[in-house]
């Protein structure tokens, strides 16, 4: 068997939890024997992180300053604004390192194949999601006309999504997200949201935790029917669906205070259309309740469709349609049948958009066992350290935000919160992102002739 050379340099593709994990169990008290560069599409780390969890849950948020940390390490290098595929081809990172890990998520969103899903009103909540985060891309909302919205899915997504529309806009003053955002928010007219689960309760995905923080929300009622219910036993089901069942339960028996606010829980309803002339004005379902089924209509004017995250391929690497994800053996990229030498995968695009934060943990573990074992076993013996791409980047005129350019980032919008009496507060635009890091565009360059 070789030896193991002294210096392996990994290329992390996406500075998002499972980036971060990664880059963390490879670095962590190796004594610098691995250099790791996180390379990321936007003009700032994290990935869902920073733009996907929800304002209002600091706790999860506070996981950031962990992945802080991890970029203070000597053998780290942060290369955001860095889009792999567009800005640097896939052959030339696995030609500039050992290895690369593909860490890239799951952004995209599920459509419902419904008529009507593309009427005005009706977004996915992928989008609304970004957009109240503040992420430089996508859909801009400048008013909340809507009184009553649908949202279609069962899990904690859809569950941040109804909260934010119910919650008191003053309640996230106090959050980071963009100043914009926040007078929307103060406009916003909803009065009743209704989240539609095409099962029973008992399929939900909701964590009860995220559950049981709809059921105390200040000025809202929950409206539940205690027929979608009937007929589950709570004893035959795991202990997080029974406790899912018990707060349920609880709301059924609920009298309604008259609250300014609803939230009404559907169970086993599915949409069938979503209605409207020009703009969407309502949504068909089709309910089964008491072993009777029948279609009734919802006056809803805006639709948030919620029922899944999904990856989308990009260039140069394996991608199996069908689950969305790249395909791997032990977190080894399967090419043409075989585990590919020096190519790995971890987060979301490996095993799909399931589960907490932490299981990214868990799933970098694996991966990194993987790449250890393969280092051990002498794969990456030739040569010394590998150059990486930060000077082919360079010379091709691509601006990195950095370690630093972040940091300034982050300065900025500490800086922008006060001018507006706030804590933190999100910059929203590329631009602004760029100009807060002291770097320059790519657009001219990566986007070619
Ligand atoms: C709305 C929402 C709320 C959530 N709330 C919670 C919560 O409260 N608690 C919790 O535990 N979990 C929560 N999660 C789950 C958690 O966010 C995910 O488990 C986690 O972010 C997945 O990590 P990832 O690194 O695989 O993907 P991502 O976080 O998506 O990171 C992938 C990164 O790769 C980058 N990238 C993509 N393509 C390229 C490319 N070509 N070149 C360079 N970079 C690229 C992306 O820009 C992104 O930054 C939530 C998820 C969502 C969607």
């Amino acid at each position: 068997m070789a030896s193991p050379k002294q210096f392996t340099r990994v290329a992390i593709v996406g500075a998002g939890p499972a980036g971060f994990f990664t880059a963390d169990h490879l670095t962590y008290g190796d004594g610098g024997q691995i250099v790791v560069d996180l390379i990321e599409r936007l003009p700032t780390p994290l990935g869902l992180l920073r733009y996907g969890v929800a304002p209002d849950h600091p706790n999860i948020k506070a996981a950031g300053a962990t992945f802080e940390e991890i970029l203070d390490r000597p053998d780290v290098n942060l290369l955001c604004n860095v889009d792999v595929g567009n800005d640097v081809t896939v052959e030339e990172i696995r030609a500039n390192y050992d290895a690369v890990v593909y860490a890239t998520g799951a952004s995209s969103d599920r459509r419902l194949g419904i008529p009507g899903e593309d009427l005005p009103g009706s977004i996915s909540a992928t989008s609304f999601v970004k957009w109240y985060n503040g992420h430089p891309e996508g859909d801009r909302f400048d008013a909340l006309e809507a009184e009553s919205v649908a949202i279609i899915g069962a899990g904690n997504v859809a569950l941040d999504v109804a909260r934010i529309l119910l919650k008191s806009a003053d309640d996230f003053a106090i959050t980071d997200v963009p100043h914009r955002v926040l007078e929307v928010l103060r406009g916003n007219k909803v009065r009743d949201v209704h989240v539609f689960g095409r099962r029973g309760p008992q399929y939900a995905k909701f964590t009860t935790k995220e559950l049981r923080e709809l059921g105390e929300l200040d000025g809202v009622d929950v409206v539940l029917d205690p027929r979608h219910l009937e007929g589950i036993d709570p004893d035959g089901h795991t202990p997080a669906v029974k406790r899912n069942l018990k707060v349920l339960a609880g709301w059924a028996e609920r009298e309604l205070t008259g609250a300014g606010r609803r939230l009404h829980l559907h169970f086993d309803t599915r949409p069938v259309e979503v209605m409207g002339q020009g703009a969407m004005s309502g949504l068909r379902v089709e309910e089964s309740i008491g072993g009777e089924t029948r279609q009734w209509d919802l006056d809803a004017q805006m639709m948030l469709r919620s029922v899944g995250y999904r990856a989308l391929p990009f260039p140069g690497v394996p991608f199996d349609e069908e689950t969305a994800t790249i395909p791997s053996e032990a977190s080894r990229v399967v090419r043409s049948g075989a585990p590919s030498m020096g190519e790995y995968v971890v987060g979301w695009v490996k095993r799909g958009p399931t589960g907490i934060l932490g299981t990214n943990r868990a799933d970098a573990e694996d991966a990194v066992e993987s790449l250890k074992a393969d280092i051990a076993g002498g794969m990456y013996d030739a040569g010394g350290l590998k150059p990486g791409v930060a000077q082919l980047l360079r010379d091709r005129g691509i601006s990195c935000v950095d370690r630093s350019s972040w940091t300034a980032i982050a300065a900025h919008e500490a800086l922008h919160g006060e001018t507006h009496g706030r804590g933190n507060v999100k910059v929203d635009t590329w631009d602004e992102l760029l100009d807060a890091a002291g770097v320059r565009s790519n657009s001219p360059v990566s986007q070619g002739p």
